[in-house]
């Protein structure tokens, strides 16, 4: 369905596999303006299209792969794309961001989105040439690596491919582009069950802009604040994601031991700072980003993607391995076998202490790395204890015992963040529609602990600020645009001089009663509620002059709040109870440092509050008032 707005090929593409069919599925530009695209599109594709009893490795599962309005218009950090479905490893929604290229190429192909239904019968690659459609035999492709099967697939187009990981349904495998990977949550296994192992996209189609001149002006003065903020312009080119592994050492929120505390003695031989100095070659990132915030570092002779702070946190001081290569080993190996580092590394971590404790005979102890290699391959190919291990960590707690110690939220391991020194974050793991994602959670440990200072086991303002995050990340990632260009919000002043009397009175304000008052109303503002332009968000104006959509900071939180809502109602459906928003009782009963009883996660008081905040039941239902108020009355019984 075309569009009048700018930024959208006005199309999306839906292949059944089942009957090898392919149709344009409807989109109206109501709909885009309450939607917008990316994660927050495909959401609602999903609640429209699924049956709440919809098991996630079955036929009647859908992907989504979907494009930002962005997405191919030369806008800073704008390669990134989307993945959804329901997940294999928490049975709920899960969305995964990935930075690759096929996000472009799909849109050069005339589509904003792809839509892929049913299963087939044989294994299948798909190619996408604006409106050719071709299903081709994939037998000389099933069994390749994420590497080798790129190699294989025609050049000079986007592609989404999945490695033997996802082809032996391990429930935590992902879906790789180039080097990225939309790895979270197990997207690359319902791929695997399809049958599919890759889908490939290419065309030569522009984006329609509107206002070209003005949106090109304003893609450079953006890319310029991005190129000229510390955290986007100095600390990301420079460390990557790792630069922020001292300061959670610093302030206790580095996850060690399986989370049994926050901080690793060891920490500076994995940190960012010894990944720079000892095997850094240049920076990489994704296609369009000024930023780069990617590695390429050199091992025996051979180049490969350096790891990112969760790997190099939970594969190193979550099992206590300080033994820098081999992080960046395994994490070359786990990509290519297309597996999430993150959920591998949790069960892991999970298994050994089910070892130590005399729960489960595996062999796997913290500190002890000479088999872990083996065991990766083993996951993936499900054998041995890899059978076990390729089911993540809510199965294992089931299976073995040690509910309280397995760390994760709604069946999703835990990023490398460990919340009991930093409870805002706790609560967005807790809360967060995909589970225990850092991203997902609001990332409000930016505030509490990494570059801000406010206090990490004070309730104040968390719930607020939790909500606010969430939204602002949902619409920025719907967009089409990477999270990390947010970070130009936080002002330079407090992270440069954290122990300046301005970033002192900041961290002080934020946990007072007056500011919690203040964020709530800023998470209430809708439309006609903001009508200003912030500098330090030039996602807002550059939107507008792209799609011609009528913009401000009201209406572009609240499309994120339409997201968020969207997942919730699919959770709903699915049987998601308020005791689900919940942690293990390690996070949540025990406090990380005995003299300090706040340091756990007070998850009732801090859940209450976050419901109230979004307007939410007690029981943390969607009311009809607040579809309303969204003006998603379709929703509306
Ligand atoms: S900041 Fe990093 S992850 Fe984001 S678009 Fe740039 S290179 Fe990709």
């Amino acid at each position: 369905m075309e569009s009048k707005y700018g930024g959208y090929a006005g199309k999306i593409l839906k292949i059944d596999l089942t009957n090898r069919e392919i149709s344009d599925y409807p989109f109206t530009d109501r709909e885009r303006e309450l939607y917008l695209g990316g994660k927050i599109m495909a959401s609602k594709i999903i609640l429209d299209n699924l049956k709440d009893d919809t098991v996630p490795l079955s036929s009647e599962n859908i992907i989504v792969v979907s494009t930002g309005p962005f997405t191919n218009t030369g806008a800073p950090s704008s390669s990134r794309f989307n993945i959804s479905s329901l997940s294999p490893l928490t049975g709920l929604i899960a969305s995964s961001n990935c930075g690759g290229n096929f996000g472009i190429y799909l849109k050069k192909a005339g589509y904003d989105a792809l839509i892929i239904t049913g299963k087939s019968t044989e294994k299948i690659w798909i190619e996408i040439n604006e409106n050719e459609v071709s299903f081709n035999s994939a037998d000389d492709l099933w069994g390749l690596d994420t590497e080798e099967v790129q190699e294989k697939l025609p050049e000079k187009t986007g592609k989404i491919v999945i490695g033997p990981a996802a082809e032996n349904l391990v429930r935590y495998a992902g879906i790789f582009s180039q080097e990225r990977a939309a790895g979270r949550a197990g997207l690359g296994s319902v791929m695997g069950f399809k049958n599919l192992k890759a889908v490939v996209a290419k065309g030569n189609i522009k984006t329609n802009v509107k206002n070209k001149d003005k949106t090109k002006e304003l893609y450079k003065k953006w890319i310029y604040k991005l190129k000229d903020s510390y955290l986007t312009g100095e600390m990301l080119p420079k460390y990557g994601t790792a630069g922020i592994l001292k300061l959670m050492q610093k302030k206790n929120v580095l996850a060690t031991r399986n989370f049994q505390k926050g901080n690793f003695d060891d920490f500076e031989m994995i940190s960012g700072e010894k990944l720079e100095e000892k095997y850094l070659i240049k920076n990489r990132g994704c296609v369009t980003c000024p930023i780069q915030c990617g590695r390429q570092v050199e091992i025996d002779g051979k180049k490969v993607k350096g790891p990112e702070l969760e790997t190099l946190g939970l594969l190193g001081a979550n099992i206590e391995n300080n033994d820098l290569k081999k992080i960046i080993d395994w994490n070359y190996q786990i990509d290519k076998l297309g597996m999430d580092t993150i959920s591998l590394a949790g069960s892991i971590a999970f298994a050994m202490e089910l070892n130590e404790k005399g729960l489960w005979d595996n062999g796997l102890e913290f500190g002890k790395t000479d088999n872990l290699s083996e065991i990766f391959n083993d996951i993936a190919n499900r054998k041995g204890i890899g059978d076990d291990l390729a089911n993540g960590v809510k199965f294992l707690s089931e299976k073995y015992g040690g509910k309280e110690f397995a760390i994760h939220s709604k069946g999703m391991e835990l990023s490398a963040y460990e919340p009991r020194g930093s409870v805002g974050q706790g609560l967005g793991y807790a809360v967060s529609n995909r589970g225990g994602c850092h991203l997902g959670a609001g990332y409000v440990i930016l505030f509490e602990a990494l570059y801000m200072s406010m206090d990490p086991y004070s309730t104040v303002s968390k719930a607020e600020l939790t909500m606010l995050n969430q939204d602002i990340m949902e619409v920025c990632s719907a967009s089409g645009i990477c999270l990390f260009t947010l970070q130009t919000m936080i002002p330079e002043k407090i992270i440069k001089n954290p122990d300046g009397m301005f970033a002192k009175i900041t961290n002080n304000l934020m946990t007072k009663n007056v500011t919690a008052a203040v964020l709530r109303k800023v998470n209430k503002l809708n439309e006609d509620g903001l009508n200003v332009n912030l500098p330090n968000v030039p996602h807002i104006k550059a939107l507008e002059s792209l799609t011609g959509m009528k913009m401000d900071f009201g209406k572009f939180r609240e499309i994120g709040e339409r997201g968020y809502t969207l997942d919730r109602m699919i959770n709903l459906r699915r049987g998601l109870k308020a005791t689900d928003d919940t942690l293990p009782k390690r996070l949540t009963d025990v406090p990380q440092d005995i003299t300090n009883k706040n340091s756990k996660v007070p998850i009732k008081e801090l859940r209450d509050k976050y419901y109230s905040c979004r307007g939410l039941t007690k029981e943390g239902e969607v009311t009809e008032e607040k579809l309303k108020s969204l003006k998603m009355q379709e929703y509306c019984k």
